[in-house]
This record gives structure tokens, C-alpha cells and sequence, in this order.
């Protein structure tokens, strides 16, 4: 079979099928764009053809090909981590503006917020703290495999932080509402990566109440949230103590990125 005879054969999105093609065979996406007349090696097509089949049962691309590219680094993604989103760069690009020495980001995943963090601010101590063992081997792996030295901490939230400080902390925490039907269409994702009790407020609540006294003088604590929950994680951070609260929306212009300061 031929790249083009694999690619009309696909059943799934030409852009899609195009990039499985591409890691099925090891080649550059733009070489399978110049070469369409390629004949396939058997067991090319075979991979592709499994590929394709998960696709079309809604398996996400990232945990396919098992790579996902975040603030320009290519991480490793499996099912026990959450897929890192376009919009959480913004997490990122906020912590980025602050001064700060040292970092900690709760419930990191396959690592993405901590390392792209850390990538443009060596110097800062970054700390990343997971509850799930299976997600920390992923983090970890990800930075063996980028070079970025992150310490690493197996636990919720901020339970494994006894008696420390740091000038920023930042989380992706989940904030899906328990039976949101958008949850419909990320059933291939951990759960506890994206469900929080039954306003999805549960994580933020819990981070909120115990992140003053895991502040430095003058620390800001920066959160994501989901789309009409700004108001609520204003007034969860504001009954924590926290002033200057500040919100910031997404590309979508959706509210998505909640902080406050302690005093
Ligand atoms: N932004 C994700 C989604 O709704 C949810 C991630 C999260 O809960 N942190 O697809």
C-alpha cells in the first residue's frame, strides 16, 4: 500500500491521519505530505492500521503516538496523565511574569507546568508534587528526558510540604463538576486529573485554604479553573486571605487563570 492509498484508506480527519502516519513510520509529516506515491512496509501499515482503528474509537492522538508537545517541550503522555492543554500555557506565561525564587506546582502530571517553568527560570528551586505514583513516573521521566533538574514529591496537594514556603505556587488542579457532560468526551483521561466533587471546586477549595501557610511574605498563588467558576475561586481565595486577586482569560477569552498574594 501507498502513503496516499493508507491515508484515503484512514476513515479518520486528513490532518490526524497524516501525523499517525508519520509516527507509525518514523517519517517527518512533511515528508508523507511530498511523497504521497511511497510504497508502506507491511509492518508500517499494520501500526498505522492500529492507529487509526484507536482513533476511531476516540482514543486521544497524544496517548496514541505517546507524546505531547507543551511551551514548546515534547513530553511524554500516557493514561495516567492528563493530556497538557493549550490553554494552561497561560499558567505558565503568568508564573513567568512574577520574581521568584522558588516554585512549587501541585498536581503536575506528566510534569509539563513544573518543567516548562523551570526551563525558563534554571536558577528558581521548582518542586512538583503528585499524588498519583503512576503519573509521577511520567514526570520524572520527563525530566530525565529534557534535562531539568525538579524535585519530585509523592503526595496531595500540600500535605507533603510540611513546614515549607515558596514565593509561587502554582496548580492545574481538577475542576470538572462530578457529572459535567463534557466528561463525555474525555473518558480516555485519569479522573482524579479532572473530576472535583460536585461543583468541581473541591481541589481549589482544599489548595486554597492551606496555601497561605505555604507562602513566603509577598507569594502569589496562581490557579486554573474552568470556564464561570472566576467568581468562586476569587471568593475562595479572598475568604483565605489572599489580596490582590486577579483574574486572567485564555485565547478563548475564557476567565481561566485565578491568583492571589498573602501579605
Ligand atoms: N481543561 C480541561 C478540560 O476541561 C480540564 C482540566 C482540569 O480539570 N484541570 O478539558
Amino acid at each position: 500500500m501507498t502513503v496516499q492509498e493508507a491515508l484515503s484508506a484512514s476513515g479518520i480527519d486528513a490532518r490526524e491521519a497524516r501525523l499517525l502516519l508519520a509516527e507509525a513510520a518514523g517519517f517527518s509529516q512533511a515528508s508523507v505530505l511530498a511523497h504521497p506515491e511511497r510504497e508502506l512496509p507491511s509492518d508500517v501499515e499494520r501500526r498505522f492500521l492500529q492507529f487509526t482503528l484507536r482513533r476511531g474509537n476516540g482514543e486521544p492522538v497524544a496517548y496514541i503516538v505517546g507524546h505531547k508537545e507543551f511551551y514548546g517541550l515534547d513530553l511524554i503522555v500516557n493514561p495516567a496523565v492528563l493530556i497538557p492543554r493549550p490553554e494552561t500555557e497561560l499558567l505558565v506565561d503568568l508564573a513567568l511574569e512574577r520574581e521568584f525564587s522558588s516554585l512549587v506546582d501541585l498536581g503536575t502530571g506528566s510534569g509539563a507546568v513544573a518543567l516548562a517553568i523551570k526551563r525558563r527560570r534554571p536558577q528558581a528551586r521548582v518542586v512538583a508534587v503528585e499524588a498519583s505514583a503512576a503519573a509521577l513516573v511520567v514526570a520524572q521521566r520527563n525530566a530525565v528526558k529534557h534535562g531539568l533538574e525538579i524535585e519530585f514529591r509523592h503526595g496531595r496537594w500540600l500535605e507533603p510540604l510540611a513546614g515549607e514556603r515558596f514565593q509561587l505556587i502554582v496548580a492545574n488542579p481538577p475542576y470538572v463538576a462530578e457529572g459535567d457532560p463534557h466528561l463525555g468526551d474525555l473518558g480516555f483521561e485519569p479522573r482524579g486529573a479532572l473530576v472535583s466533587g460536585p461543583d468541581g471546586l473541591d481541589a481549589i477549595r482544599e489548595i486554597a485554604r492551606h496555601a497561605p501557610r505555604h507562602l513566603a511574605p509577598g507569594g502569589w498563588l496562581l490557579l486554573e479553573h474552568g470556564m464561570g467558576q472566576e467568581a468562586a475561586v476569587r471568593a475562595l481565595l479572598s475568604q483565605a486571605g489572599l489580596e490582590e486577586l486577579d483574574s486572567c482569560p485564555d485565547l478563548a477569552r475564557i476567565p481561566r487563570v485565578a491568583g492571589g498574594k498573602v501579605k
